[in-house]
């Protein structure tokens, strides 16, 4: 199967102040069409930073791509013109931010910031695109006599659904969802991710929804990168990420066990020893050997290369060295 988005090699640094932070570390990553990748990870991992570079909208001068390479389709993105990738926000990647009100302007209707883009895509009249519009918030369950109304009128789930409305109103092939229930209420959440799954099914658009929380992953992902210090660590379907018996990569069993389980009882959560690294100043070799239980001599020399543990499931760790190694 064709990927649709593939990723290599990718490194990012942020340049500061305080130094150069380590955002993103020769990071690979695929997504074919119609998949929903759950990219899984603490704060910090660099899958906002990762999410930003495909939008080349990393924050200049600070934020810069140093190597690698992200395909589109087939096609090198990373050297695309300013102008190329305007095109290709509106027409081919959405992208659904934390909080909506970043995506929101408070001075415009809810109804005139769909349509803005539908016109700008289809190329309709304004009445058509305000007729488009209209349909839109009905797919996202709003009336759509609230289109006159501005940003600051509705809930922040209600205003979670105009930011999808307008993302999927262009009828994106990838939607890049940063957290987008992180900020609502545990009700809505659940609304919410309802919602979003229809939507994908009834669009058929590839999706990234980047996450800490493996519910959301478990809800509605097919494939599961787990992420850490700015790489993946380990990629495969969630099948196997979410079955224990299959072969994990250490951070992930510390995921896992420092979820609570409501289903058994347990005799106390497991955290995770130590802190995410400094991405000023990572620990050489195998970044997460500070905080690993089974680190060896060589997890703080040598970063572990990505291993296939069985097909389609691969694992960055010293510890299944002995497997076949994957590019
Ligand atoms: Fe732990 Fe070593 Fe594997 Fe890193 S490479 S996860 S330190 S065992």
């Amino acid at each position: 199967k064709k990927n649709l988005l593939e990723i290599r090699d990718l490194t990012v640094e942020y340049h500061t102040n305080g130094g150069v932070v380590h955002a993103v570390n020769g990071l690979n990553l695929e997504v074919a069409p119609k998949e929903t990748l759950g990219f899984v990870g603490e704060t910090g991992a660099g899958k906002t930073t990762t999410a930003l570079s495909i939008l080349n909208l990393l924050p200049h001068p600070q934020g810069k791509v140093i190597s690698g390479s992200i395909k589109y389709n087939g096609e090198e993105i990373l050297n695309k013109s300013n102008k190329d990738m305007t095109r290709i926000r509106g027409e081919k990647i959405s992208m659904i931010f934390q909080d909506p009100m970043t995506s929101l302007n408070p001075v415009m209707t809810v109804g005139d910031q769909i349509a803005e883009g539908i016109r700008l895509h289809d190329h309709l009249s304004k009445a058509d695109a305000h007729k488009k519009a209209l349909e839109m918030l009905k797919t996202v369950g709003i009336r759509p006599e609230r289109a006159s109304d501005y940003p600051h009128q509705f809930s922040g789930g209600m205003k979670q659904r105009v930011v999808i409305a307008i993302a999927l109103a262009c009828n994106p092939e990838l939607l890049i969802a940063d957290e987008p229930t992180t900020a609502l209420d545990v009700t809505i959440q659940a609304q919410m991710l309802e919602l979003m799954k229809g939507l994908k099914d009834q669009y058929d658009t590839s999706m990234i929804m980047i996450t800490h929380d493996l519910g959301i992953v478990a809800e509605i992902c097919d494939k599961v990168a787990i992420m850490y210090a700015g790489n993946v660590v380990e990629y495969g379907d969630k099948v196997d990420i979410f079955t224990p018996e299959k072969p994990h990569h250490p951070y992930t069993v510390g995921l896992f066990d420092s979820i609570p389980d409501i289903y058994h009882e347990q005799e106390e959560l497991k955290i995770i020893k130590g802190l995410t690294p400094d991405p000023t100043d990572l620990p050489s070799g195998c970044t997460f050997h500070p905080r690993c239980p089974y680190a060896c001599e060589k997890c703080s020399k040598q970063m572990p290369k990505h291993l296939e543990v069985e097909p389609g499931h691969t694992i960055s760790c010293h510890r299944f060295d002995d497997t076949k190694e994957v590019k």
